[in-house]
């Protein structure tokens, strides 16, 4: 079995990959290590081509390079659909993969919610937005998609095959929506007082996923409690996003929970 694995990216310091993957291949007694590598746009292909031929086992593609190394592998139907490869395999070729949007469902089926049938409203039209949007929208929910910019809004609900929206019709569709997703990155870290939505515009039987998991609790998500709905975090789909790929790569069956509290003591350091 191929034993080193790695993450590309810039930047690239913060990532939360080499613990998470680190520590369950510790956990399954697998000799594997998982680096960190600082990329930079432009020298992807020699990236992953030494990769290749170092004999690695698999790789991960963050911000800002996952659009580009859609035209380095050879991509299934979904990461092409997406325009965007999170993960590739090199066990035999150059497989590209994006598993952001089944991480972001396997989040939601963790907190009680099946998306199948669900009005979902995503917010944002960035990467995330697009993985989440063909993913929850071919597991049979009736997506929207609103963003900032709503050209994009428009081009990314149109290439789904959905409707797409500018931000004030945001009150109007939550009043609609069974899950708001955030999927912008209002919110984040250091901009942590910023928030897509306001408890006003909320009500209580909606489910509010915010995909962004630093810091945790989210001003959004603080919204959300007190407007009584339910909130998810991002942690959750950080993790199975990551699991997937470690399946691709190794299949064995991840360790969860293993690779749950590495991402949280990694938050909290
Ligand atoms: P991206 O491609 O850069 O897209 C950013 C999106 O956010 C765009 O739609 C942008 O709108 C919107 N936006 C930015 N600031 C905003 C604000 N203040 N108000 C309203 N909209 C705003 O980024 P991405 O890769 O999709 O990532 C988005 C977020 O998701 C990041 O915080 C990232 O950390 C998080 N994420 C989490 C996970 C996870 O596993 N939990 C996975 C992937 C990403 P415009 O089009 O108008 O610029």
């Amino acid at each position: 079995m191929r034993t080193v694995f790695g993450v590309l990216g810039n930047p690239i310091e913060h990532s939360m990959s080499p613990a998470m993957h680190n520590a369950a291949f510790r956990e399954l007694g697998m000799e594997c290590v998982y680096h960190a590598f600082r990329v930079d746009t432009g020298s992807l292909e020699d990236a992953i081509l030494g990769a290749e031929a170092l004999g690695f086992g698999g790789l991960n593609i963050t911000v800002p390079l996952k659009q580009e190394a859609l035209n380095i592998v050879d991509a299934d139907p979904l990461a092409s659909s997406i325009g965007a490869v999170n993960t590739i395999d090199l066990n035999n070729g150059i497989h590209g993969y994006n598993t952001d949007g089944i991480g972001a469902q396997r989040a939601l089926a963790d907190a009680g919610v099946d998306i199948d049938g669900q009005r979902v409203l995503i917010v944002g039209a960035g990467g995330a937005a697009r993985a989440i949007g063909f993913q929850f929208h071919d597991q049979g929910a009736e997506v929207m998609i609103v963003n900032r910019t709503e050209q994009r809004a428009v081009e990314l609900a149109s290439a789904i095959g959905v409707r797409g929206f500018g931000m004030e019709r945001l009150e109007e569709l939550i009043g609609q929506a069974d899950v708001l997703i955030n999927a912008t990155s209002a919110g984040m870290y250091p901009k942590t007082s910023d928030s897509i939505a306001r408890r006003e515009q909320m009500h209580p039987d909606l489910t509010v996923f915010d995909i962004v998991y630093n810091p945790m609790n989210t001003q959004l998500l603080i919204e959300a409690e007190a407007a009584g709905a339910i909130g998810i975090n991002g942690v959750m789909m950080l993790v199975y996003q990551g699991a997937e790929a470690f399946r691709i790569w190794t299949g064995v069956e991840p360790p969860i929970n293993v690779m749950k509290n590495a991402v949280m003591e990694a938050l909290r350091s």
